[in-house]
């Protein structure tokens, strides 16, 4: 008798847990930022939602290969992308404001992720995520199904299916199923957000040591559940 390895364990309970819980809801969404963990989420939504709305919060300032990689793979799965935009253009908040990404990240953050996406989740009941406890001190609280407020007072149950997973079990899954990744991950980069605030990492057992060269470990987006 074989028995199932951890990553296939997680494999199926994520499956069956989304199967179980999306069964009963028609107002979901995924947010994304096309690195690996959301891949593998979006691949097990879609096999269930095929048509569910994919948030990509369009900071204006992402590597140029994450876009390429976004729009190959929105026209490779036929996803139903929401390109989620700040009020202000990059050229218009660094006239305003400078480069905040150098100056005040937390506000910058404010300004291009956390307000546009909290507007954006507002008619929404679900949001999936691919945050993992593994990935940061931050996140090892993370819950696969949590209950998340937004400003307004709306509460939507934030599902992390992905919660338990370790790294390999991510790539183990993309391997198994052709999901092509992020060709930065091939460069050495283990977390992969916005270029400026986006670096290989200089602490190899922490895979977001690369992101806002240490200065702080969250955007604000997952503040509140983790
Ligand atoms: S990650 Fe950096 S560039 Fe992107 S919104 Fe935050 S501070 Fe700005």
């Amino acid at each position: 008798m074989t028995t199932a390895s951890a990553s296939e364990q997680f494999v199926v309970t994520a499956t069956e847990f989304l199967r179980n819980r999306l069964a009963r809801e028609d107002n979901v969404c995924v947010t994304s930022s096309f690195q690996a963990e959301d891949m593998v989420v979006v691949h097990m939504v879609r096999a269930i939602l095929p048509r569910v709305p994919v948030l990509f919060l369009e900071t204006g300032y992402h590597f140029p290969e994450t876009i390429t990689y976004r729009n190959q793979a929105v026209a490779d799965w036929n996803l139903n992308l929401i390109v989620v935009n700040p009020e202000r253009t990059v050229a218009e908040q660094e006239a305003e404001f400078g480069i905040l990404n150098q100056t005040a990240p937390d506000r910058c953050c404010a300004l291009r992720k956390v307000e546009p996406l909290f507007r954006s989740l507002a008619p929404y009941s679900v949001w999936l995520t691919g945050l993992r406890r593994e990935q940061s001190k931050s996140r090892a609280n993370l819950q696969v199904e949590d209950a998340f407020t937004l400003p307004t007072g709306q509460t939507l149950a934030k599902l992390s299916p992905l919660a338990e997973w370790k790294t390999s079990d991510v790539f183990s899954y993309a391997e198994a199923n052709a999901i092509p990744l992020l060709p930065l991950y091939e460069q050495g980069y283990t977390s992969i957000g916005c270029a400026p605030c986006t670096s290989l990492p200089f602490d190899p057992d922490d895979p977001r040591s690369g992101r806002w060269s240490g200065r702080k470990l969250e955007c604000g987006i997952h503040l509140q559940a983790t």
